[in-house]
């Protein structure tokens, strides 16, 4: 029996990996659920999982949070606050599995406190890693945690390198899918509203990354995302739009032969994957019928359009801080799109802007990786405050 504790639970992560859970009540043990703010929706999930504890980021809900689960009879259940809470809860012993679901940088601690006490992490969590990349692997390394990317991408990759050797890993091509989000045939972007953008044609998941998908700035996150987990620099990994979500991404190696995961575009699978690894738990997701898919489709990214996907290539090959500032200054715009008080292609905007002006060298631990990112984030309230 596995304790798994699910930091970010009242998302769309959170919600599938409680689902897969949910069909292995033998296997594993809902030990702790953490949410942000929204309370009557943790507490429904307490009320339905009964995990040992219960933690929300906001230090402030504490007591509103322990009285709504004495209402429904849960007082057995501890009550956690704030994030040095969620810090603890990633390292606690009695943790076997920590599933990072938190959107935004906010994840990064609870990820770091995860990776540093050893624990087997299922990583959705792409901004922790965008950010704090090379310090994650590194730790990892040390600690002997295990990592498991749960983004599709991935995932996929995880699989399609399985029985790569070093020397093979050196010379491969990582080839990420994109679904080209709800705008791919969409050429003027200056009306977008947020109802739009956050109808994403294959997927369906949270604000935040649906936002991300309609500018690739999700796909930028995913390229840096790729680079640190697998080892490859920005000139080995291209991007490849396939809207119907059918390959999840691929690695062709050095003598031309390509490697696809694919199967049904369903976040609990590669979930119960990375729960399961390395064996193979059975699925329940849609299974792909490909006679009724009929053809499957690729063209090129347009960066012209979007040129957020270039942003995060140029970030990557520059390094220093330009990972966290692009993260920072996309999670801030896109805050401010989703609130109506700037425009859709503003976020692009606000990205070259923080990039062209806020310059630092390599942050060399977790605290200066928040540093960078609470000043990036500072910067570009600033700046669209002027628009
Ligand atoms: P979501 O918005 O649906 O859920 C986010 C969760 O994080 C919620 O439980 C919320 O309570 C919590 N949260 C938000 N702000 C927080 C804060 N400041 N402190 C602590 N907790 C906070 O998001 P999602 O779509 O589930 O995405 C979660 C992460 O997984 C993101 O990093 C996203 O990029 C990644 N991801 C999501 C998908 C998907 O299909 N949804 C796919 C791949 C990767
Ligand atoms: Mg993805």
């Amino acid at each position: 029996m596995q304790n798994i504790a699910i930091f970010g639970a009242t998302g769309s992560i959170g919600g599938s990996t409680l689902d897969v859970l949910s069909h292995y009540p033998d296997r594993y043990n809902v030990f702790a659920l953490t949410a942000n703010s929204r309370l009557d929706e943790l507490v429904k999930l307490c009320e339905q999982f009964k995990p040992r504890i219960a933690v929300t980021a906001d230090e402030t809900k504490k007591s509103e949070l322990a009285a709504k689960l004495a209402e429904r009879g849960l007082k057995s259940i501890e009550v956690w606050a704030g994030q040095d809470d969620l810090v603890k809860l990633a390292a606690l012993p009695e943790v076997d599995v920590a599933v990072l679901a938190i959107v935004g940088a906010a994840g990064l601690a609870p990820t770091f406190s995860a990776a540093r006490a050893g624990k087997r992490l299922l990583l959705a969590n792409k901004e922790s890693v965008v950010c704090g990349g090379a310090l994650l692997m590194q730790t990892i390394r040390e600690s002997g945690a295990e990592l498991l990317p749960v983004d599709s991408e991935h995932n996929a990759i995880f699989q399609c390198l399985a029985s790569a050797s070093d020397a093979q890993r050196s010379k491969a091509r990582i080839i990420l899918t994109a679904s080209g989000g709800p705008f791919r045939k969409r050429m003027d972007l200056s009306g977008v509203t947020p109802e739009d953008a956050v109808a994403h044609p294959t997927w369906n998941m949270g604000q935040k990354i649906s936002v991300d998908s309609a500018t690739l700035m999700n796909k930028g996150l995913e390229v840096i995302e790729a680079s640190w987990l697998f080892g490859f620099p920005a000139d080995r990994i291209d991007v490849v739009i396939h809207p119907q979500s059918l390959i999840h991404s691929m690695v062709e190696y050095a003598d031309g032969c390509i490697l696809a995961q694919m199967g049904a575009p369903d976040m609990r699978t590669p979930i119960a994957y990375s729960l399961g690894w390395p064996e193979r738990l059975d699925g329940f997701a849609k299974r792909v019928d490909f006679a009724a898919l009929g053809s499957v489709t690729f063209e090129a990214p347009d960066t012209k359009r979007f040129p957020q996907l270039s942003y995060a290539y140029e970030a990557l090959r520059s390094g220093g801080c330009a990972s966290i500032v692009l993260n920072a200054a996309n999670e801030i715009a896109v805050e401010a799109f989703l609130a109506r008080r700037i425009g859709f292609t503003d976020i692009a905007r606000a990205c070259r802007e923080m990039m062209d002006t806020l310059v630092m060298p390599a942050p060399r631990s977790l605290e200066e990786v928040l540093d960078a990112d609470h000043l990036a984030r500072v910067k570009t309230r600033e700046v669209i405050a002027r628009w």
